[in-house]
């Protein structure tokens, strides 16, 4: 039996390979080899496939880098922005040609990105379809889930399975394949599977990819009112030390050097943590560690700090999202002012830099204005350490969300793309495209005099 896994295009403004690789994907690829399918993956975000343009496959520092890719043309209503509308990673015809070549599948998986690109997503579906008519195809990941109904409609997918796979996903794969992949798993089965990384070994069973990413934990404890974590799960849960051993194991093994966590929370459970970053320390893997998604600042304490540093975490990330009381307490309270300060003490006694240290600040919220935006970036400046902003994007569901004028509301809700956090600075009114442009100047300045 054969399978065919597609990890599709973005559709954006902007995308960069930020480690980007499709985690539960790589766990579903575990899971069919397991019952006994062949796979075919195809990756469309992969700068690193054998027919990418050798100029994408530089790399950046710690394997950071930039995607092809094509203009497209824009939506009507994306009409007021001037940035380039693209469809980013692997060529279109250099798809085209992938799908040619594949055996038959019996099955067909698509994952799926952020609901406002989901245009890229379509594309694939509509090629695959196109190819395969009667193979069924069911699309999974983050717009499946956060807008199963607009992909029911519109996607071209014969199925649509919103959150995480589970034993249901099992009996639904056995169904229309007619496999028999034992349902042995517990109920939280995700986070005990490895993601199967081999799909990408290229002619010589080499990996030739220069991270990977990896994810420890599931869901976070905390419910921050702009946050989507909570339309994915309610609860929190860990894996299995042996199991995460294992799969640093295997990273040593294909000679990857950065590791990028995709967790939520990961510090929440502090003590099983430490455990961890000692048994790292102790096995000298040498891995590059980095978290993208910003780290907990309440639970960087003295020794968090430390063993974070000589576990190889380079280049952190860490979240404060807004200096500003109100918003902070009204947004969930995950962070005082006076916490961050404490962990970024922390860090520097425990040997970080000031340009190791990059802290998000979030702009654009509901409520938050162009003058909270720059207070932030002042008190940020005071620390002494990289601002990285992040631009605010409504989601469906989420508190804050409710919190937009019933017309926006009903208007983003209808069409995802208008979800995307640059359309949304074009009507946002206290927070302006321009503005923002603005911030991004001063910010870009002042993290390039940050040195030390
Ligand atoms: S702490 Fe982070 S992951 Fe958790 S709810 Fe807040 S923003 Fe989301």
């Amino acid at each position: 039996m054969r399978a065919l896994l597609v990890n599709p295009w973005i559709t954006d403004f902007k995308c960069h390979d930020f480690w980007i690789k499709p985690f539960g994907l790589l766990k579903i690829a575990n899971l069919l080899k397991s019952g006994g399918f062949e796979i075919d993956f195809i990756d469309c975000m992969n700068r690193f496939d054998s027919e990418m343009p050798d100029e994408y496959k530089k790399e950046k520092e710690f394997g950071k880098g930039e995607f092809y890719f094509e203009e497209i043309k824009k939506p009507e209503f994306y009409k007021k922005l001037t940035r380039k509308y693209k469809r980013y990673g692997l060529p279109y015809d250099t798809f085209l040609k992938k799908i040619e070549s594949i055996k038959k599948p019996d099955i067909i998986l698509v994952t799926s990105n952020m609901t406002y690109t989901y245009e890229g997503t379509f594309e694939a579906i509509k090629i695959l379809k196109e190819k395969f008519l009667l193979t069924p195809l069911i699309l999974g990941g983050i717009y499946a889930t956060l807008c199963f109904k607009h992909a029911e409609e519109k996607s071209g997918a014969d199925m649509v399975w919103p959150g995480n796979i589970n034993n249901k996903f099992i009996q639904l794969v056995n169904k229309v394949t007619g496999s028999k992949i034992e349902q042995q798993f517990k109920e939280n089965f995700f986070l005990g599977l490895l993601p199967d990384y081999t799909v990408y070994f290229d002619r010589n069973g080499n990996y030739n990819i220069p991270y990977a990413v990896t994810k420890w934990t599931d869901g976070c404890p905390f419910s921050c009112t702009y946050c989507a974590i909570k339309l994915f799960t309610n609860e929190f849960n860990r894996r299995e030390k042996k199991d995460i051993l294992i799969e640093l194991d295997n990273y040593k093994k294909y000679n990857i050097k950065n590791i990028a966590f995709y967790d939520d929370a990961l510090l929440y459970r502090t003590v099983f943590i430490k455990d961890l970053l000692r048994e790292i320390i102790k096995n000298n893997y040498g891995f590059n560690f980095h978290t993208p998604n910003g780290l907990h600042c309440a639970y960087i304490d003295e020794e968090m700090a430390v063993l974070l540093k000589k576990a190889g975490f380079v280049d952190l990330r860490i979240s404060l999202e807004s200096s500003d009381y109100n918003l902070q307490k009204i947004t969930g309270g995950k962070v005082t002012n006076e916490i961050f300060k404490n962990a970024v003490n922390n860090l520097k006694k425990a040997g970080f830099k000031s340009k190791d240290i990059g802290v998000y600040i979030l702009a654009g919220l509901p409520g938050q204005t162009f003058e909270m935006v720059l207070k932030d970036i002042e008190f940020v400046k005071r620390i002494g350490i990289k601002i990285k902003i992040a631009n605010y994007s409504p989601i469906p569901g989420t508190t804050d969300f409710l919190k937009l004028k019933p017309e926006i509301m009903a208007e983003l809700k209808a069409e995802p793309l208008k979800q995307n956090e640059f359309y949304f600075l074009t009507i946002n009114n206290d927070y302006t495209w321009e503005q923002n442009e603005e911030i991004k100047k001063m910010i870009t300045e002042y993290n390039n005099n940050i040195n030390d």
